[in-house]
């Protein structure tokens, strides 16, 4: 090879390099927002690991209100700058963004009239909102042709052709959109006139019925009532509608944010209340349907699991039939850490069977199940079956760890005085819960 030779080869190398920085340069100007943004430890302690995953060893741990540097998202996961520049991920549900000064904001304009917002970058994802031409949001992330925003403090993604970035910032007060949906009177809920527990109860509602979110006063929620007349409810009476797909739930109030550094805390869970809709299950002959306590089991658990810190998606969380294709999608999508399908049984000879069985297919899911199943035994009130090999298309297709629970039979009399009861609802919901904690502790 000769000098020329040697001297062309580096040009051609060099000039190669340059055009890539200018591509990046070009169609990275969105990328870059991720390195702006700074996020804030909302745990006690919060781990660090070397992948977006629970799969992935640990590689440090960060304190409550340390400041992390975003660098990426997956699945989740923050990738992140440490203070001693080493490059780790964490779970992006246990670290907070409204840390970020109002000036390191980014802020994107909607440019579509009513535009879905998703739950993952894609255009089969779930929707999980809508939002319309001229709000503004935050903009965390920019993937691909896609954009990650901050939408009633959950993470959403919006195709890029809908959202424009904002020249200069905007402030946080007008970036604050409070107009999403609650919906509440579960049971009876009272509705009162200040945002506090000892004000007045204007009225009480007992039919389930959706209000818009006129304002937000520390834990209360202000609504118009169909008179006109403004009041407030406690938020934690309410559950936002779209809810269903909660991509980030952190758990609420000091009290619980010691247990944010579990594994549990880290884990992605996927609920998946059995049957909804025209498919109701198994009915008691007393007239109750297996879709309704099987979703009340999974309200309960879900919650719990928010409360410990656990990122969880409820494949439904209200009376809708959901297929079981899509049941498995959300578990996939998610990358969860474990499905939990929850059911209630009937046989073909009424009152030849009782009590509860956990399900597996795959050798894989045997410790999880074990782990559920164990706590049931020991917490559950009725006669355990035992573990057992079982092929349901929810845990036959899935890839992720699953487990599908049968709570109670609904043809047997002695079960059905016990499962539609708050007491069991709760003392199972709890069973499980255990389960999963130990099957999540280090
Ligand atoms: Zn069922």
């Amino acid at each position: 090879m000769t000098d020329t030779a040697i001297h062309k080869h580096i040009s051609k190398r060099t000039f190669i390099f340059i055009v890539i920085a200018l591509l990046a340069l070009l169609t990275g100007s969105l990328v870059a927002i991720a390195n702006e943004n700074k996020v804030t430890v909302l745990a006690t302690q919060l781990n660090v690991r070397y992948g977006p995953g629970l799969s992935h060893e640990v590689l440090t741990q960060v304190q409550e209100d340390d400041q992390l540097q975003i660098l990426g998202e997956e699945n989740q996961w923050y990738k992140v700058r440490l203070s001693n520049n080493h490059i780790g991920w964490v779970a992006s549900w246990l670290v907070e963004n409204e840390e970020v000064s109002v000036d390191n904001r980014v802020m994107g304009r909607i440019t579509g009239a009513d535009v879905n917002i998703r739950q993952f970058s894609s255009t089969d994802s779930p929707a999980i909102g809508t939002v319309h031409s001229g709000e503004d949001y935050q903009i965390l992330y920019t993937e691909n042709d896609w954009v990650q925003i901050l939408f009633n403090n959950r993470v959403a993604w919006i195709h890029s052709n809908y959202i424009e970035r904002t020249d200069g910032t905007v402030s946080a007060e007008a970036s604050q959109s409070s107009n999403f949906r609650i919906r509440l009177g579960m049971g009876p809920t009272n509705v009162r006139e200040n945002p506090t527990t000892d004000s007045a109860i204007v009225t009480t509602i007992d039919e389930v019925t959706e209000f818009e979110v006129r304002e937000e006063i520390d834990d209360w929620y202000g609504i118009e009532l169909a008179d006109g007349s403004q009041a407030f409810v406690a938020s934690w009476l309410t559950e936002t509608v779209d809810a269903t797909i909660d991509i980030v739930e952190t758990a609420q109030g000091n009290d619980t944010s010691s247990h944010y550094a579990t594994s549990l805390a880290e884990a992605t869970i996927v609920i998946d209340a059995g049957h909804g809709g025209y498919d109701p299950g198994a009915v008691a002959r007393t007239g109750f349907t297996e879709k309704e306590v099987a979703l009340n089991t999974s309200l309960i658990l879900a919650d719990s699991l928010r409360q410990a810190g656990a990122n969880v998606i409820m494949t439904r969380d209200d009376d809708t039939f959901i297929s079981l294709n899509d049941r498995v999608y959300y578990a996939h999508r998610a990358k969860a850490d474990a499905f939990i399908s929850i059911h209630y049984d009937a046989v073909e000879v009424p009152n030849t069977m009782s009590g509860t069985t956990t399900y597996y297919y795959s050798e894989a899911e045997r410790e999880l199940a074990d782990s559920i199943n164990q706590s049931l035994t020991e917490q559950g009130p009725l006669k355990n079956n035992g573990v057992r090999h079982g092929n349901f298309f929810v845990l036959r297709n899935n890839g992720q760890a699953s487990v599908l629970l049968e709570l109670g039979y609904l043809d047997n009399d002695y079960d059905i005085t016990v499962v539609n009861t708050q007491s069991y609802q709760r003392t199972i919901a709890d069973a499980i819960y255990n389960g999963l904690s130990n099957y999540f502790s280090p």
